[in-house]
């Protein structure tokens, strides 16, 4: 399986890629994860993403070409990939192709999680992330069965800081600037598959996975 999720922020695909990972064995590759653990560690990469996380923008192109150009040459992820916020421009898109080209590999498909903007934010807002596993929960739809605690790994839960209100309506604009167009780029390959990503978990998850048999047919 070598797929991408598209979508704006908070459709799921970080939630969705991790199940799918279990299922078809591929790994999931989020530069989101990738940038917040290098400014978790403080390297340079990491101390240059935090600065423009934080605005809710985009880390330069030339910067997440070559991250994920080295990412997706590690042996793990030579049974498949599931890309998560990559690409996010057209830019990137065409550097992926590139990369992939090189590499003899191609895309399968790309799945949109479509969501509406009203629950786009109330999904955002209530989010919280293990700092020790990166489990994902949600205050009110998924909630830990004790507050502020990991279920998984006792780890504390925090929430983003791009997680803020102010920041998700900046994240919004530049999902619509420059990742929506992306839309129409997957679709003219014949790669796009639009998925209602309006749902619980579970139900969303099956809507991929048909949406995958059918891709494979
Ligand atoms: P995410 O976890 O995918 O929502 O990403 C969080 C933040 O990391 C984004 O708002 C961007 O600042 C940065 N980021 C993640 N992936 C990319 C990418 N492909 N291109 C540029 N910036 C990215």
């Amino acid at each position: 399986m070598r797929v991408l999720l598209l979508g704006p922020p908070g459709a799921g695909k970080g939630t969705q890629a991790k199940r799918l990972t279990g299922a078809f064995g591929a790994c999931q590759v989020s530069t989101g994860d990738i940038l917040r653990n290098a400014a978790q560690e403080e390297t340079p990469l990491g101390q240059k993403a935090a600065a423009i996380m934080v605005k809710g923008e985009l880390v330069p192109d030339a910067l997440m070409i070559d991250l994920v150009a080295e990412r997706l040459r590690q042996d793990d992820c030579r049974k498949g990939f599931i890309l998560d916020g990559f690409p996010r421009t057209l830019e990137q898109a065409d550097g992926l192709e590139g990369i992939l080209k090189a590499m003899g590999s191609e895309l399968d498909c790309v799945f949109l999680i479509r969501v509406p903007e009203a629950v786009i934010v109330e999904r955002l807002e209530g989010r919280r992330s293990c700092r020790g596993c990166g489990a994902l929960y949600h205050l009110v739809f998924h909630p830990p069965a004790r507050a502020g605690v990991c279920d998984r790994c006792q780890g504390p839960l925090y929430q983003r800081e791009d997680d803020w209100a102010e920041t998700i309506r900046a994240r919004l604009r530049v999902y619509e600037a420059q990742t929506a167009p992306l839309i129409q780029y997957y679709r003219d390959r014949g790669l796009l598959k639009e998925i209602d990503g309006v749902g619980d978990v579970d139900e969303i998850q099956n809507r991929i996975r048909q949406a995958w048999g059918e891709a494979r047919a």
